[in-house]
């Protein structure tokens, strides 16, 4: 989903300042936009936006209230601070990502991307850590209208707390997170292991926290097993990808040591599960390591050789002098030490397989149970209903 229109939009919220306008020029250096459909999208309309947020909460986007008081009632304050625009900004986050998610429902994409999209703390009326408007959890939404079962899948540094309470209590949404957690980290003390869901959605939601400074070999070790289990537990129809950028060494938060080529791996994954994939961004205040990562995730999302056909330096362009001062187009790791000792990421990625186990058991309970139901009476045939009017007709006589 890209159009000038839209990367003007997204640019009003001055935290991501110019980082679309990074990521779309640095993608026509390294001719992948060429291979992608490009599709312009639209303002989402109130009503769109109403599906998950409340009426109160969008009158205050559409119309920011005067005094602290209010703002501070919807989260508009320090780093949702209101901006020229905001309601126009939102709408065109959460309509990008609707579209991109009509696009998988009709079948008319394997693989639909928002870079402009992710914004999964904003809650059903308050915003939060930069998001206004939950376009996550719009679009997964709207997903479910075509599709049972939606996996949520998050790499993002923060836990994706906006998209976890509106699916808390839901079996058809599975969310799947691997996080820094710690006290004081936004959005500490959600993202703990032990939110596993309620009511029908117990079993539902898995959250693996990660101490400091994860380096990509200990997270794909965690992420392989688990993404797999979540696949082959819950079967989904489809997925939804949020990649925020921040999990990587390169970006400002440093809460983790991740590197584009070790996200690259996860979302290799993801794609060769071969589901409908709503792939969002997220996070990223390195615009040009967000830049890379996204690039590079564009590349593995086309397949077919793209990823290899990126080039190992950044090319020459209008924003080349943002790169330096290495060029590369793989971000490299900060040389510190992992705080995830191998005992913990074990046990972490244990617990949220032993989570998995609870979902896997349902369905097939749930299976074993439709199994044994009395199998619905056949269709009649043409010639079967005709005669059964006749005898309806005249009567049927012993
Ligand atoms: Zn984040």
């Amino acid at each position: 989903m890209h159009s000038t229109a839209y990367e003007r939009l997204c640019g009003l919220m001055a935290a991501h300042d110019g980082r679309d306008a990074l990521l779309y020029s640095l993608m026509d250096a390294c001719v992948l936009t060429q291979r992608l459909t490009v599709t312009a999208p639209a303002l989402a309309a109130a009503s769109h936006v109403a599906a998950f947020h409340s009426q109160e909460f969008i009158k205050a986007l559409q119309r920011p209230p005067d005094d602290e008081d209010a703002l501070e009632t919807y989260g508009l304050v320090d780093d949702c601070e209101v901006f020229p625009g905001l309601w126009n900004y939102a709408c065109a986050v959460a309509g990008a990502s609707l579209q991109a998610a009509a696009l998988l429902a009709r079948g008319a994409a394997d693989v639909a991307i928002n870079w402009g999209g992710g914004r999964h703390h904003a809650s059903r009326a308050r915003a939060a850590g930069f998001c206004f408007v939950n376009d996550c959890t719009l679009a997964t939404l709207h997903l479910l209208r075509k599709f049972k079962r939606v996996l949520y899948v998050d790499v993002d540094v923060h836990h994706p707390d906006g998209v976890q309470d509106a699916f808390y209590q839901s079996d058809a949404v599975l969310c799947l997170s691997l996080h820094h957690w710690s006290p004081g980290f936004f959005p500490h003390p959600a993202g703990a292991p032990h939110e596993t869901g309620r009511g029908r959605g117990a079993g539902y939601n898995v959250n693996v926290p990660l101490a400091e400074r994860c380096c990509d070999a200990a997270y794909q070790g965690v992420f392989d097993a688990v993404f797999d289990a979540a696949v082959d537990a819950f079967r989904p129809a489809c997925v939804v990808l949020q990649c925020g950028a921040d999990a990587l060494g390169a970006d400002p938060i440093g809460r983790l040591n991740l590197t584009t080529r070790g996200l690259q791996a996860c979302v290799r994954r993801v794609i060769a599960a071969r589901l409908p994939t709503l792939v969002l961004g997220g996070g990223g205040y390195d615009g040009a390591a967000t830049a890379r990562l996204w690039t590079a995730l564009t590349a593995t999302a086309i397949g077919e050789g793209a990823e290899e056909a990126l080039p190992s330096s950044v090319p020459d362009h209008p924003h080349f002098a943002r790169y330096g001062p290495s060029f590369d187009m793989h971000t490299a790791p900060r040389r510190l030490r992992d705080a995830n000792a191998p005992e913990a990421l074990r046990a972490a990625r244990d617990r949220a397989l032993a989570t998995l186990d609870v979902v896997r058991k349902k369905r097939l309970a749930a299976a074993a149970a439709a199994a044994r139901r009395p199998p619905a009476p056949a269709p009649l045939s043409a010639a079967a209903r005709t005669a059964q009017v006749e005898v309806a007709e005249k009567g049927c006589v012993q």
